[in-house]
Parts: structure tokens; C-alpha cells; sequence
């Protein structure tokens, strides 16, 4: 219903699925029927993904977002038939840009994986309100998000900290994390969207988890290392 609820996973999927381009028609700006005014969202995610499109080598031409009331019969035929058109002179997705199908698979699948990131790092900018078409283009700038991408902060579970509280594991959104009674939680770093809520949640007195930026994250602690024994249960077990 509102253009608002487009979230970027959903433009992320449309590529994934092999569109060739994905148009947006929200209703025009300052219009909003409520206070959400959920078209600027919409707008703001746009040009956001449009960054990332560019930094991940997609032509940023394959989105599209257009403003127009119900009444607008001719804008929306227009935009739409212009969209088809530079879509289809640009080819196919990927094809036209010189990346290899699976290549382009991957670096999408791993663009949908940190939306969550995306979106937490951004969460001022995306609900600004831009008043004028001019500033499109200084929202999210280049440098901006190369600097997103190479300052990516990735989360681990340092092992002599970790007191298997379990706090994170039951709160991580993606079951990212494995772990159990006594044991050592250990982050899958294939599932983990960078949310940050480990490290929010790991109660200071443990502060087992770490952020890490600019370097590998270890690997995990093996299986067959990850019980805790407690001192008082090692006494219990010597007597
Ligand atoms: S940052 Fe932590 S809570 Fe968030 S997805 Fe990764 S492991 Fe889960
Ligand atoms: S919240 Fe901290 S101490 Fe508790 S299981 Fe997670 S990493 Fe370990």
C-alpha cells in the first residue's frame, strides 16, 4: 500500500530472482495520507541501494523510484515506459555490466545479508526529509559508502570471556549464534547480519564480545574446547 514499506530486501530479491530492473511509484512527496510520510523512506532506501548497486559494480539506473498521485495516469505511463526502455538498452542484469552470473549471485546474496547493517549504520540519513531533487545526490555520497564497506565491523565471541549466560543467544534476530548450557558461544559468521545486538546484550561484567574492523576475525574455538567447567563443579568432581 505505502511505498514506505519497500524495504531494500525486497529490491535485493527482485535482483536475486533475475529482474532487470525494479521501479518504484510512491505517492508524491509532501502528499503522505499519514504522518509516516513514508515515501521519503522509500526515496532515502533508493538512493542508498543505488550506492551500494554502483560499489558492488550493478548500474544504478536499474532502480527506479517515481512520485505520482492516483490521478497521474500519464506520469506513471510515461515513467514506466522510460524505465522499460533504458532497462532493456542496458541488458541484462549482470550481462550488461560484465559480471559473471554467479559472481553476481554471490555479491548479491551477500548485499542482502548485511541489510540489517546497512540500515542501522544509516539510520539518521534514511529518515531525512530532502526537499529539493538537487540534494539526491549528497545524501549518500561515494566515498561514504566505500568507507561503509572497508570500516565493516564484524562480531566475536572471545572464548576466555564467554560465560555461557546465554543472553545473546536467545536475543540474536538470525539464530547466528550456537551455544548452550556451559558452553562457549561461538558466532557463524555466514549467518550473522552485523546487527550488533551481541554486543549490546553481553552483560559488561562478561563483555565477551568483541567488534572487529580492518582484520580477520579469528576462528572459532573447536568443539571439543567449548565446556566451561566451573571451579566449584572441578572441586566436586576432584573430591
Ligand atoms: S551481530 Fe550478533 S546478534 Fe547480530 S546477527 Fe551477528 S551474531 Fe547475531
Ligand atoms: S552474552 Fe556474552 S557471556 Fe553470555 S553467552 Fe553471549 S557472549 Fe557469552
Amino acid at each position: 500500500m505505502c511505498s514506505g514499506r519497500v524495504d531494500m530486501a525486497f529490491v535485493l530479491r527482485a535482483f536475486s530472482n533475475g529482474m532487470d530492473g525494479v521501479f518504484i511509484g510512491g505517492c508524491r512527496l509532501n502528499e503522505c495520507n499519514y504522518v509516516t510520510q513514508g515515501n521519503y523512506h522509500a526515496l532515502n532506501m533508493v538512493l542508498l541501494l543505488k550506492r551500494i548497486m554502483e560499489h558492488i559494480g550493478l548500474n544504478p539506473e536499474r532502480l527506479n523510484i517515481e512520485f505520482m498521485s492516483a490521478a497521474d495516469a500519464n506520469l506513471f505511463v510515461e515513467g514506466v515506459n522510460g524505465f522499460v526502455k533504458k532497462v532493456k538498452a542496458l541488458g541484462p542484469l549482470g550481462e550488461g555490466e560484465g559480471i559473471d552470473r554467479h559472481e553476481l549471485k554471490s555479491r548479491l546474496a551477500e548485499m542482502s545479508k548485511l541489510v540489517a547493517y546497512f540500515k542501522m549504520v544509516n539510520q539518521e540519513k534514511l529518515a531525512s526529509r530532502l526537499k529539493a531533487p538537487e540534494e539526491y545526490d549528497g545524501l549518500f555520497t561515494k566515498e561514504e559508502i566505500d568507507r561503509l564497506f572497508s570500516e565493516m565491523l564484524s562480531y566475536y565471541i572471545d572464548p576466555e570471556k564467554c560465560q555461557a549466560c546465554m543472553t545473546c543467544l536467545r536475543r540474536c534476530p538470525v539464530e547466528a549464534i550456537v551455544g548452550g548450557k556451559n558452553r562457549i558461544h561461538v558466532i557463524d559468521q555466514d549467518k550473522c547480519i552485523k546487527c550488533g545486538t551481541c554486543f549490546e546484550v553481553c552483560p559488561p561484567r562478561f563483555a565477551a564480545v568483541k567488534k572487529i574492523s580492518g582484520e580477520p576475525v579469528p576462528p572459532p574455538i573447536p568443539e571439543e574446547k567449548r565446556t566451561i567447567v566451573r571451579k566449584g563443579k572441578e572441586k566436586q568432581e576432584k573430591s
